[in-house]
This record gives structure tokens, C-alpha cells and sequence, in this order.
């Protein structure tokens, strides 16, 4: 077993396009859900599953979900190993689902065919695209009414600024659909039985000019598939892997997660095309996944819903090595070596060497809060990962304290939650109220039952005066200096000491940035 083998990706997409009907057909097709409800399982396997569901029970954390691993053989290629990480996407949209992916190789995107490019989609593809993560579009729903295929297209390619490469064609939408037509084998997928799902049955032909096509689809969808399919192979890019890989291409695939179709397309395009895990940023040089030594880091950690445990569990990504259980890692910068005794692997089905990991997986580490989001861990500690990234967040409240006597408590609180990536905390140049920033609305809440419950802190949330913040750096130590003079009134520092400036609005940022072409104002900071 190699990392050659591993495909470690996410799928991102907007509540509701048919990111959670796609995993589950996903995951079927690599067998994982017989994995999931099987009873018996052999040696090492059951062992190991059986340690990650007492963590489960005996910690309250939920740690299957955040990454699911099948396996699956393919022509010409032999078992490739998936490991699919869930970026939560609903109401719980946090910094997590943004560092989720800093650890994977590649995304599938998916799109609902009646709504195109939505807000969410495009958040998570702008994060995708700081570290050039190669993306594969899904263009769901096809069997109800959606808008016209090449308006799609176009619309990724404008939207997003990528080439376009459609590797499949609906044969219609909606009421009119009939199948889909894949443009490279020429193979053509056909709903069966009063549900119209997709059960198997697939027709070749030599070409879209073959005469049997004719026998095969309706008269008006057949003269439709052909006329669209051939403007479509003329009007888009070629598939070039290269330009995949390097973030710049992504190749289309029509399908209905519902009904089956397109998953086996799909899956078949994460084997063949999704990169096996590539070098890492690190310092003082990128990591390759074929040096010896062990590395990897921490892009989440999930605390206990269990308030009286302090327990976590940490998910790294190998980055490089062979992991093998009972093995001592050293977080770089702080702390001695830990011996990683009870780590929780996740298992493809056949996989019977299970005390070991390769670089690509994920192996999740019970702690009790020494390890933080970023970290690097490594058998020597020579090296550390960089581009974890902190993001500007979307909503800021100013912390109000109850009772002033606990100014202490919440810093520590604070400073705390900041760590775990919960929260991002600035406190302002002027003034004494601390201001928190998340990403997403379900962090205020988490942030003060934990406040409440952990750390005996009595605290509210009021409106900042402020709407966004900037990370301020400068060539010129005098310009950054002169800047910070003339803005105190909206300048932070966030928990590290770095100079965060607040502002009123998005367009504030952009006037401001104007008046001040010397500085420079960035949404993202490196961890
Ligand atoms: P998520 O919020 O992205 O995880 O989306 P879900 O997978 O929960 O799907 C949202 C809704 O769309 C559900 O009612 C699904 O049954 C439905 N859905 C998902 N995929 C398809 C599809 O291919 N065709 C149709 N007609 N409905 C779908």
C-alpha cells in the first residue's frame, strides 16, 4: 500500500443541492454502508472499529461522520482507497468546514441544476482555489427541470473564472429526461422501472453519429442530444488532467444523485483524475508524502458535547510516513512527544492491516486540549505546515461580561476558543470590549453555552460597531506604523498580537485600502 492509492477529497455545495444524497451514494458504491451496518467484522478490523465507537460512547463525540473511507477496485488502477471529509455545511457552517479543506487533495463540487453557483458553493470554492485544490463540478438534480446545460456551464466558467470540460450529457431535463450520455466512451445511461433510476442498464455506441441511438431515445431527444452534445465537445475545452490538477480546469459530469445517475461517472473521475496526496506546504521546505519520516497536522479538533470532559479529539491529515499505532509524535513548537496509543483510524472494508495509515489518511487523536487546529506533528520536529489559514469572519459581536470580576476567565475563555478555532477574538487599541468574529451563526451560540458551562462565565453578545476585519501588514514598517496611528479607532490586535484593522463595511475596506496602497489588507492569515 502506497499513498499512490489514497484519494483524500471533500464535496462542497450549498444546503440543499444533494451533498448528503450524493455521500450516501458515494459510499454504497465503495461499499461503506454494508461496512457501517454490518454485524461481524474480522480481526484487526473489529478491533480497531470497536475502539473508535467506545470513544464515541464513552466521549460523546461523534467522530465517524467527519471522515469516511471506502475502497473500491478499479480497471488498470488495482483498490483505491477514499477517504471522503465532511465539511458540515448547514447551520454549523463554521471555520472548520473552511479548514477541512487545507486537508484534502482534491473537491467535488455539486450544483443543483435548477440553481447554479450559489453563495455557499462559491465560499467554499474561493478557499479551494488559495491552494489551487483541483475541483470536479456535479451537476445534480437533472431529472427535474433545471436550467439550460450550457447557461450551467457558462455560469461555473464566468462565475468561478475556470475552463469548463463536460464529460457527460443529459439527454434532456426534468419531464424530458432520458438518460445521460457519457462523451467520452460514448456509453449512455438509461432510466429503468416506474421510478426511472438509474438500475444498470447501459447502451454503447460507436459514436453520437450511430444510428442506433435512434432506436434507443425519442425522435426529439435524440435530434436534442445530438445537437447539444456535438455544440458542447466543439464549444468547450478539451479535458486536459494537467490543467485539473493545477486548479484551472474543472470537468463536468450531469447526473441525479437521487436516481443514481452520473455516481459511478463520478467516483470513476475521482480515481482515474483526483490527484493521490501531493507535497505539503511546510517550513523549511514542502513535504513530500514519500519522505520516510512521519508528519502530518491538526485541521480540526472536536471538542465533547460532554461539558465535565475536557476530552478532544484532534483529526490530523499524514502527510508523509507510515503511521503505526502506539507511536510518539512531537507537536512542533510546543510540548514533549506524545505517544499516540489509542488513535481512531478509519477503515475501507477490505484493509486488514489496520494498526497502520499512509499519507492521504486521517487519524483522529484523543487529547485533552494540548493539541490545536494547525498544529504540526511529526516524529523529529524539524518541520512545520503552513497555509492552515484563519479567515475574516462574517459576524462580529462585542463580549459584554455580566460580572466584571471574571475578566480573567474570559480571557483565558476566550483566548481558548480562539486556539480550538470556535471563535477569533480581537481586542481593540481603544476601549475595553473585546470583540469575537466567527464565520457562521451557530458559533455565538456554541461560544456561550461553552462560556456558560466550561468555564463559569456569565457573558452576552451585543453588535459590534464593526462588520468585517482585515489582517494590515506592510513592506515598510513605517507605513504600517503611520496607518495604525491615523486608525486607532479601528485597530485590534487578534489573539497572536497581529494588527487586525475593523471596519464598517466591505466597501470601507475597499476605500480604505485605496487611501493606503502601501499596506496591505488581507482576509486570510496563516496559522
Ligand atoms: P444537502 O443539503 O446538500 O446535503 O442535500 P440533500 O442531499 O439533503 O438533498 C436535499 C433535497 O434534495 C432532498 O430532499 C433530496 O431528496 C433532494 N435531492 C437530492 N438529490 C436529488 C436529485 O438528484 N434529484 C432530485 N429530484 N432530488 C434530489
Amino acid at each position: 500500500m502506497t499513498s499512490s492509492d489514497r484519494r483524500t477529497f471533500a464535496i462542497i455545495s450549498h444546503p440543499d443541492a444533494g451533498k448528503t444524497t450524493l455521500t450516501e451514494k458515494l459510499l454504497l458504491f465503495g461499499g461503506a454502508i454494508h461496512l457501517a451496518g454490518e454485524v461481524k467484522a474480522r480481526g484487526a478490523a473489529r478491533r480497531a472499529r470497536s475502539d473508535w465507537m467506545k470513544i464515541e460512547q464513552q466521549r460523546g463525540i461523534s467522530v465517524t461522520s467527519s471522515v469516511m473511507t471506502f475502497e473500491r477496485a478499479f480497471d488498470g488502477l488495482g483498490d483505491i482507497t477514499f477517504n471522503l471529509l465532511d465539511t458540515p455545511g448547514h447551520e454549523d457552517f463554521s471555520e472548520d468546514t473552511y479548514r477541512t479543506l487545507t486537508a484534502v487533495d482534491s473537491a467535488v463540487m455539486v450544483i443543483d441544476a435548477a440553481k447554479g453557483i450559489e453563495p455557499q458553493t462559491r465560499k467554499l470554492f474561493e478557499v479551494c482555489r488559495l491552494r489551487n485544490v483541483p475541483i470536479i463540478t456535479f451537476v445534480n438534480k437533472v431529472d427535474r427541470e433545471g436550467r439550460d446545460a450550457f447557461a450551467l456551464l457558462d455560469e461555473v466558467a464566468d462565475m468561478l473564472a475556470l475552463d469548463v470540460c463536460p464529460m457527460t450529457w443529459p439527454a434532456g431535463m426534468g419531464g424530458q429526461f432520458e438518460g445521460i450520455y457519457d462523451l467520452v466512451d460514448n456509453r449512455l445511461l438509461l432510466p429503468e422501472g416506474d421510478s426511472r433510476e438509474f438500475q444498470g442498464k447501459v447502451e454503447r455506441f460507436t459514436g453520437l453519429d450511430d444510428a442506433r441511438l435512434d432506436s434507443v431515445l425519442s425522435p426529439e431527444g435524440v435530434a436534442r442530444l445530438r445537437e447539444e452534445a456535438e455544440l458542447a465537445m466543439a464549444g468547450y475545452e478539451p479535458f486536459d488532467a494537467a490543467a485539473y490538477r493545477a486548479g484551472d480546469l474543472t470537468p463536468v459530469y450531469f447526473g441525479s444523485a437521487l436516481k443514481e445517475f452520473g455516481v459511478d461517472s463520478l467516483i470513476d473521475a475521482i480515481a482515474r483524475h483526483a490527484p493521490p496526496p501531493r507535497p505539503q506546504p511546510a517550513e523549511p521546505a514542502p513535504v513530500d508524502p514519500g519522505a520516510g519520516e512521519v508528519t502530518g497536522f491538526v485541521f480540526k479538533v472536536q471538542a465533547n458535547m460532554d461539558p465535565n470532559h475536557r476530552d478532544r479529539i484532534a483529526f490530523m491529515r499524514l502527510c508523509s510516513g507510515t503511521f503505526k499505532r502506539g507511536m510518539k509524535l512531537t507537536p512542533t513548537g510546543h510540548g514533549k512527544p506524545i505517544a499516540i496509543h489509542s488513535p481512531i483510524l478509519f477503515f475501507a472494508r477490505e484493509r486488514e492491516l489496520a494498526d497502520e495509515a499512509f499519507p492521504g489518511d486521517i487519524i483522529g487523536i484523543p487529547n485533552h486540549g494540548t493539541l490545536r487546529v494547525g498544529d504540526t506533528l511529526s516524529e523529529r520536529a524539524a518541520i512545520r505546515f503552513t497555509g492552515l489559514p484563519n479567515f475574516a469572519p462574517e459576524i462580529l459581536r462585542r463580549v459584554v461580561l455580566k460580572d466584571p470580576t471574571k475578566t480573567k476567565q474570559l480571557r483565558k475563555a476566550l483566548d481558548d476558543m480562539a486556539e480550538e478555532g470556535v471563535t477569533q477574538v480581537f481586542y481593540p487599541e481603544i476601549g475595553s470590549n473585546w470583540i469575537i468574529g466567527v464565520v457562521g451563526q451557530l458559533q455565538l451560540d456554541v461560544l456561550l453555552s461553552r462560556l456558560d458551562a466550561e468555564y463559569k462565565v456569565a457573558a452576552g453578545l451585543e453588535p459590534a460597531p464593526f462588520d468585517t476585519a482585515r489582517w494590515v501588514s506592510a513592506a515598510d514598517p513605517g507605513e504600517l506604523a503611520n496607518f495604525m496611528d491615523l486608525n486607532r479607532s479601528s485597530m485590534a490586535k487578534d489573539r497572536d498580537g497581529n494588527p487586525v484593522f475593523l471596519a464598517k463595511s466591505a466597501w470601507e475596506v475597499g476605500y480604505v485600502a485605496e487611501r493606503y496602497p502601501a499596506v496591505t489588507f488581507a482576509a486570510t492569515r496563516e496559522r
